[in-house]
């Protein structure tokens, strides 16, 4: 009843060009056999932290929720092969790089004897990813969200098809439809990826060796947080890089600079303003063949036994049934939502990677929840210039709002308050303080604009920035709130101090 309801509602809000395309499907669907069928209020496509996230907060508001996921674990590309796996081998290996650097024994804490197990480090990390996992599977069973485990192909505006490994599918009819399919990595023109010494980021998260030579092709947030790794593991790292700058879209030029500074101090090796134009492999070795951005005569063929691909990712969004119902993706792929994340179908929504904006985990969870809100008649606002960037090299990069270049290009009068960690009696007494925190407020009003971070515990930092951009904060506010001493966090405050008044206190 409640499905044959759900259909008369579909049918009349579906565009008359899409009744001929659903047809089409839905004819050929007929002719299948069936294991189960179900009916939902939300059947959310993606466990990634958009798509868990989305299911969480529909089945907290009372929705009958459905979440369909392809992989056999949840979470996502964060949970698997992004975010979690990557920073448990950044923890690790800087502990790993302060033992061996003899930053410990600075310290005066004599270990000897200092070697790498790489099984049980690759062990911690999938002992996080498996807890993490693990524990949305147990959140959804608390919030009686209905888990299937199949490809989720969206077979009419009121029905997505669970298309099991077996062969079998499950049907759900539903009131609205959530895409919140994700990403994958952006494969190379002409270099194949084996996941063996061709790797993506996939593959560099589960080495089997440590190499000896790792070239990187992008020095974005990806490239240098896993360069970062197996460079504190011992390899010879070269990150290749197309820009004149590191960081990826988005970091503050000034940031940039100390950053590659910074890198280049440990070790990292940068060849800026490149382009790699072909890899081979040869007797085990594998020759990149790079050339000069503005030179294209100055050509170079460079050696490695590990070639890691980092250009980026791109929606995905394969086989999802979306030709059918009339849904266009833009140039790069993504689906194309309005203000409320609808897609030109209204009960079809998307979210996370897979639509405009930063591809962030924490972006998608963002979208998740007020999209269901949204659904449920609540109010749907994201600042996206409110949405944090976090590097988790060590230093940490963190920054939200707008850079020096973008105020200088907008024309915008500003005012910047700097302070190095230097002197910060935290950063100083930990022997841990290079970088500095540099804030952007507006000159006349004195709102903060921009908040750049580099520097320990920036990743943590960072949100207290946020929130005060979020509300609207003047660079005097979070400069006149008490800051627990000694923290890193006071150099937040002190640049804050020097954007408004111009001078800090300790510098
Ligand atoms: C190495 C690496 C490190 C990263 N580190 C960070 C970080 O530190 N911080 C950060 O914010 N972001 C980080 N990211 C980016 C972050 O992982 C993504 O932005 C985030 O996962 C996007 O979430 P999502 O829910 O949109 O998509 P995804 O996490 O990609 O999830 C999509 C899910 O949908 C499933 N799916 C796809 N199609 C179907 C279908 N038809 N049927 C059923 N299931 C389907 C997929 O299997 C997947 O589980 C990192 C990414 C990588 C690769």
């Amino acid at each position: 009843m409640q499905s044959y309801v759900w259909n008369l509602v579909a049918s009349s809000i579906r565009p008359t060009g899409l009744r001929r395309c659903n047809t089409g499907f839905l004819s050929a669907l007929q002719q299948r056999r069936y294991s189960t069928t179900h009916d939902a209020d939300i059947v959310v496509i993606g466990s990634g932290p958009g798509g868990y996230v989305a299911s969480i907060k529909a089945a907290q508001m009372g929705m009958k929720t459905v979440c369909i996921e392809k992989n056999p674990t949840l979470g996502g590309t964060c949970l698997n092969v992004g975010c979690i796996p990557s920073k448990a081998l950044l923890n690790n290996s800087h502990y790993y790089h302060m033992a061996h650097s003899g930053d410990l024994a600075a310290r005066g804490v004599l270990v000897d004897n200092i070697r790498v197990d790489l099984d049980k480090l690759m062990a911690s990390k999938s002992n996080a990813v498996k807890a993490l996992t693990g524990g949305i599977a147990q959140l959804f069973k608390k919030n009686k969200v209905t888990l299937i485990s199949g490809h989720g192909k969206i077979t009419g505006v009121n029905q997505v098809t669970a298309l099991k490994s077996d062969g079998s599918s499950e049907v759900v009819n539903t009131k609205h439809i959530l895409i919140a399919t994700g990403s994958e990595v952006t494969p190379f023109p002409g270099i194949d990826i084996d996941e063996e010494t061709i790797v993506s980021s996939t593959g560099a998260l589960s080495l089997k060796e440590i190499p000896k030579k790792l070239v990187v092709i992008g020095a974005g947030v990806i490239g240098l947080e896993l360069g970062s790794v197996w460079k504190r593991l011992g390899a010879e790292v070269t990150a290749v890089e197309f820009l004149n700058t590191i960081g990826g879209v988005g970091i503050d030029g000034e940031v940039s600079k100390a950053f590659q500074k910074i890198l280049a101090k440990q070790g990292m090796n940068f060849k800026l303003g490149t382009k790699v134009t072909a890899a081979k492999k040869e007797g085990g070795i594998i020759k990149v063949s790079v050339e000069e951005v503005k030179n294209p005569d100055k050509k170079e063929e460079m050696e490695c036994d590990v070639l890691l691909v980092c250009v980026g990712r791109r929606p995905y969004t394969e086989n999802l049934g979306l030709e059918g119902l009339g849904i266009e993706r833009d140039q790069r792929g993504r689906i194309p939502v309005n203000a409320v994340f609808q897609t030109v179908v209204p009960n079809i929504y998307a979210i996370g990677d897979c639509i405009h904006g930063p591809m962030l985990a924490h972006k998608a969870e963002d979208e998740g929840i007020i999209c269901v809100e949204g659904i449920n008649g609540g109010p749907v606002h994201i600042d996206y210039n409110c949405v944090p960037s976090v590097i988790y090299t060590h230093p940490e990069v963190g920054w939200v709002g707008k850079t020096e270049e973008d105020l200088k290009s907008e024309g915008v009068e500003f005012k910047i308050g700097k302070f190095p960690f230097l002197a910060n009696s935290r950063a100083k007494t930990n022997n841990d303080h290079d970088g500095f925190v540099k804030v952007l407020s507006d000159k006349n009003t004195d709102r903060i604009l921009g908040t750049h971070i580099i520097g320990p515990t920036a990743g943590e930092l960072i949100n207290e920035a946020v929130l005060a951009q979020e509300y609207g904060a003047s660079a005097e506010d979070v400069a006149r709130v008490c800051h627990a001493h000694p923290t890193c966090a006071e150099a937040l405050r002190e640049a804050n101090m020097a954007a408004y008044i111009g001078k800090p206190i300790n510098f």
